[in-house]
């Protein structure tokens, strides 16, 4: 007999995508073996040694797809509800500082177990915590045992040194940084392939010829994606720098367009580059339009018709230090307000629209989530979308449930994405394995050095809750300590940015 492990999903409403990636709802049931989809059929027969998951008004989505998040921030939730970008800059991204090996872990797992809970089966981290070769090991094993499909942006930061005054280490390529990049890309897959090393870069005023020699050394080792911040409103762009030193390729994500110009839009079509939305960080922080979508090009005079970056568009949470982790609530937000720049346009003119364009359908938002995401990550032949030969990276949907219930049975996109939220996901697959179930989280087993660090070999949703309260009150204490005024003055200058510029409120 065969030791394969095998799941029907039975007779739900399985979300396939036809070779125009049109979504057809299909009343069918999926046989899943091992990591991935052995067949799509209406009559899957059972056997002895098969799990059965009964999805009789379920609705089967491919897994979502975040392209741009920083998944360690957990501690820091809730400080930057009325906060601006260089906020923000001081009191969540620099407060990389409190973090000691031993807090990325804790702040990593649950911000992927976060991302499992709401249907994020595949992320982009760029994490902007590798601040020595333990928080990186830390942050990799932490992702490994949360079950999620990663790559892992190995990130050189300009890192805080201390605070009163602020001030940074001076330099960002310190020998082990590029050393232990080299340690992880040759240690080979982690978390049964899942998790593969990506590069993030942001240091664009170091000096060319120095970002070109990493850039070689990233591609030596095979990196399939790089990801870099787009934003913002330091001055600069993005696609620009890039295409100066030669860098802009298809393994470019640019997360957030920022001030993204025509030029620049047809410079990441024309390579096969990506750009990755954030719309709930983006519209609260002034970082520019959500992008991803045709119609935030109308009305700025950058494009000035529909066509945009669309078809080279994803989306991600970016900080759920600010927001919820769901990767849903996200394409909701970001279609609705790229339908309010389409109307607002037209309306300012006189006009009334008679429809809704293509590009804002419910099905575009649910694409960005899903084949687009898995293009962003060149794995389009391998995630993305319900098919045999596919990872298994499945999500189901109640829907009965208060809020699906009617839109389910009508159009179960819509359904999905305009009336779900995580609490509506019953069950989530990633590579074959089931990480959440009847609503719950599983009980986690942990990968590699994660056992050292929380001294058990698993741990169940409610110890690492825990562990994040406790961690999270350790940093309180030092944080309470900052003179912010200072550090929010240093950080202008660092950047220099034009005090001029800044508007009172
Ligand atoms: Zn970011």
């Amino acid at each position: 007999m065969s030791s394969s492990r095998r799941i029907i999903l039975k007779n739900g409403v399985v979300l396939l995508h036809d070779q125009k990636n049109q979504v057809v709802p299909t009343k069918t049931s999926i046989l899943i073996e091992n990591s991935k989809i052995a067949n799509i059929a209406q009559d899957i027969a059972a056997a002895e040694g098969i799990e059965v998951i009964d999805c009789t008004d379920k609705i089967i989505s491919p897994g979502f797809i975040d392209t741009h998040h920083h998944g360690w921030q957990t501690q820091l939730k809730g400080r930057h509800a009325n906060e601006q970008l260089l906020e923000y800059m001081v009191t969540g991204n620099s407060q990389h500082h409190q973090y000691s090996p031993e807090d990325v872990f804790y702040g990593q797992l649950a911000g992927m177990l976060e991302g499992i809970a709401a249907g994020t089966t595949t992320v982009v981290d760029h994490a902007h915590i590798t601040l020595s070769p333990d928080h990186a090991r830390l942050a990799i094993a932490a992702t490994a045992s949360s079950g999620i499909r990663s790559v892992f942006c190995y990130t050189p930061v300009m890192a805080v040194k201390q605070f009163n005054p602020l001030g940074f280490i001076q330099n960002p390529f310190e020998d082990w940084v590029m050393q232990t990049f080299h340690q992880i890309a040759d240690h080979g897959a982690y978390g049964s392939g899942r998790v593969t090393l990506g590069f993030a870069f942001d240091l664009f005023f170091l000096p060319a010829e120095m970002i070109k020699g990493i850039f070689a050394q990233v591609k030596e080792k095979g990196v399939k994606t790089i990801t870099c911040h787009g934003s913002v409103a330091l001055g600069m762009s993005l696609v620009q720098n890039l295409k100066r030193l030669d860098l802009l390729d298809e393994r470019i994500i640019i997360s957030h367009g920022g001030t993204i110009k025509k030029a620049d839009a047809e410079l990441v079509k024309a390579v096969g580059a990506f750009v990755s939305s954030t719309p709930s960080t983006e519209l609260q922080m002034a970082m520019g339009r959500p992008y991803s979508f045709d119609a935030s090009f109308l009305d700025g005079g950058v494009i000035g018709d529909s066509i945009g970056l669309q078809d080279n568009g994803s989306l991600g949470v970016d900080c759920h230090s600010c927001t919820a982790g769901s990767l849903l609530a996200e394409a909701k937000l970001g279609l609705q307000n790229a339908r309010n720049h389409f109307n607002e346009f037209h309306m300012k003119q006189g006009k009334i629209p008679r429809t809704v364009p293509e590009s804002l359908s419910v099905q575009s938002a649910f694409n960005l989530a899903t084949i687009k995401g898995a293009e962003a990550v060149n794995m389009s032949e391998r995630i993305g979308r319900i098919a045999e030969g596919y990872q298994a990276d499945l999500v189901v949907f109640d829907g009965l449930s208060p809020s699906m219930v009617g839109a389910a049975q009508h159009d179960p996109v819509a359904a999905v994405i305009l009336h779900s939220s995580p609490a509506d996901i019953e069950t989530v697959i990633v590579g074959g394995v089931v990480r959440k179930r009847e609503g719950k989280l599983l009980r986690v087993p942990l990968d590699g050095c994660a056992k050292e660090t929380a001294g058990t070999d698993v741990l169940e949703w409610s110890s690492i809750a825990k562990e994040i309260i406790k961690s999270r009150e350790k940093m309180q204490d030092a944080i309470d300590k900052i003179d912010f005024s200072e550090a929010k003055s240093t950080l202008l200058k660092v950047f220099h940015v034009d005090e001029g510029r800044l508007v009172d409120v």
